[in-house]
């Protein structure tokens, strides 16, 4: 898989030093996701509190693209409201069709739009998003 050296670089520092890998407490909301095309499986837990992603933590195991996508995504949504968190979960989706999006609060998320050019990959980019979508439509 042939990634932009700057992109690849982002994503392996995401790979070798996640964000949030951890646990919250028992009453956080906790999802559990596969991507069995690749083996990849994630946990994620948010504490949800009055409409507002309060934190995001993940344990897991897989690529480093679904491992990096969730240390991204769990530092981009921390402190986002949901509706705010549902649009950029929205806009992730856009940029794995290849779409040319920005993500002006969290630029790190554009190292992961070359994924689009390899479609087995991209189920492994988005089921920390799909697991965040679960997690907060649990709540809404
Ligand atoms: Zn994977």
């Amino acid at each position: 898989m042939q990634l932009d050296d700057l992109y690849r670089r982002v994503i392996m520092d995401h790979y070798k030093n996640p964000r949030n890998r951890g646990t919250l407490s028992e009453e956080a909301v906790t999802v559990h996701l596969n991507n069995p095309t690749c083996g990849d499986r994630i946990q994620l837990q948010l504490e949800l509190e009055e409409g507002i992603v309060k934190q995001a933590r993940f344990t897991g195991e897989g690529c480093s693209i679904s491992l990096s996508s969730a240390s991204m995504m769990t530092e981009a949504v921390r402190g986002k409201t949901f509706d705010q968190a549902i649009e950029m979960a929205e806009k992730f989706s856009s940029l794995m069709k290849g779409e040319s999006v920005e993500f002006e609060d969290y630029e790190d998320l554009e190292a992961l739009s070359g994924v689009n050019k390899f479609p087995a990959r991209i189920k492994c980019a988005t089921l920390a998003w799909n697991a965040l979508r679960k997690g907060i439509e649990s709540k809404s």
